[in-house]
């Protein structure tokens, strides 16, 4: 046959595709995980990202900030920046030294022999989709949110999940902070040095934050408790006006003039696709040792997936350096 006459020929589907090898594959592209590529592919590990796909969720490429509007305490920024515009910049940073970003999600992962095997798409399809010597976990948390009419469409116009990010653009303001547990009140506490108002909704007549948070956020004199009490619709159009709230006691509504709406019922860290693999503790993060490392050599964790308590890109991105040097380290080590 010439090769004419072959290049014609319609071409038989692969039956299986052959997984790339890789030394370093960075799972999430938040600031931890795009951290973690800036150094690893300026280390010459020519990482690969799997940054995610497009969703309303912080699973998405980008993470959390991409659900952001202005970012004003990301050092070296005196003027703030968008929270996109933050994430564009790191993204073109880590491709600028070579980190190969893929827009999909890992599917399946087997952890339990080097190199480990990682799937995306297909979580059935019999050859994963790579091989890597490392692997930087830094797929986030999401924030739990009430899944109310309004609430999607305003998030970043009112609704926020972060007080630190955004407490700030609240001054003088009365705003609402929904959840009775330690978050809600801690979120709570830290807006009233903006807001001249707080409200805190709770579905309950008892809170399940810790006493002392109780304590401080009863007895402060700008914070209103509204007991037994559902957001069932957040209300504003391009920015919130308001909150509908049902009583869970009784069933009667009323509105609540706010203008903005603190969603601070609970965090879910991105960690079912490494479920029974990597250690994690009662809350789902995965536990960290010694700096980044799980309990799986060679897999390293960082940014919000592995951290419930300071939950900032600051830190996030402090933690994926430390995956990325962790992993060098190890690679060096292990002499690949
Ligand atoms: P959490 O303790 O699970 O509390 C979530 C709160 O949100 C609960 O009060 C819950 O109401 C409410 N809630 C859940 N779903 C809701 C819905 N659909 N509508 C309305 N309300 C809803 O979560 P967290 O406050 O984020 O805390 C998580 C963990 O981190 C806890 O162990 C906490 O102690 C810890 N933490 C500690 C600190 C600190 O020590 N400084 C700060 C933050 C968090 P119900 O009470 O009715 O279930």
């Amino acid at each position: 046959m010439d090769p004419a006459h072959r290049q014609a020929l319609p071409r038989a589907a692969p039956l299986t595709t052959v997984p790339t090898r890789h030394k370093v594959l960075i799972a999430g592209s938040g600031p931890a995980g795009l951290t973690a590529a800036v150094y690893t592919a300026r280390a010459q590990l020519a990482p690969v990202v799997v940054e995610g796909e497009p969703s309303s969720t912080s699973d998405q490429p980008g993470g959390q900030l991409m659900l952001t509007t202005e970012v004003e305490n990301f050092p070296g920024f005196p003027d703030g920046i968008l929270g996109p515009e933050l994430m564009t910049a790191m993204r073109a940073q880590a491709a600028r030294f070579g980190a190969d970003m893929r827009t999909a999600k890992v599917s399946k992962v087997d952890l339990a022999s080097r190199p480990f095997k990682v799937w995306i798409g297909d979580p059935a399809a019999p050859e994963p989709t790579f091989e890597a010597d490392t692997l930087i976990v830094a797929t986030g948390a999401r924030s739990l949110m009430l899944g109310v009419p309004g609430e999607d469409k305003l998030l970043g116009y009112g609704v926020s999940t972060c007080a630190t990010c955004d407490g700030f653009f609240f001054r003088g303001q009365h705003i609402a902070v929904v959840g009775g547990g330690d978050s809600a009140l801690e979120e709570a506490l830290f807006l009233t040095r903006f807001a001249s108002k707080v409200t805190i909704v709770h579905r309950r007549d008892k809170l399940r934050a810790s006493r002392i948070m109780q304590e401080r956020a009863l007895g402060h004199p700008d914070i209103e408790l509204a007991w037994t009490s559902q957001v069932t619709e957040v209300l504003g159009d391009g920015k919130v006006t308001g909150v509908r709230l049902r009583s869970t006691a009784d069933g009667t509504e009323r509105e609540l003039p706010v203008t903005g709406l603190f969603v601070a019922i609970g965090h879910e860290p991105n960690t079912a696709v490494f479920a029974g693999q990597l250690d994690v503790d009662e809350n789902g993060y995965v536990r960290t040792h010694d700096g980044s490392c799980t309990n799986v050599e060679g897999v390293f964790a960082c940014g919000d997936v592995q951290d419930h308590v300071y939950r900032q890109a600051i830190t996030a991105a402090g933690s994926g350096c430390m995956a990325a040097i962790d992993a060098e380290r190890w690679l060096e080590a292990h002499g690949s």
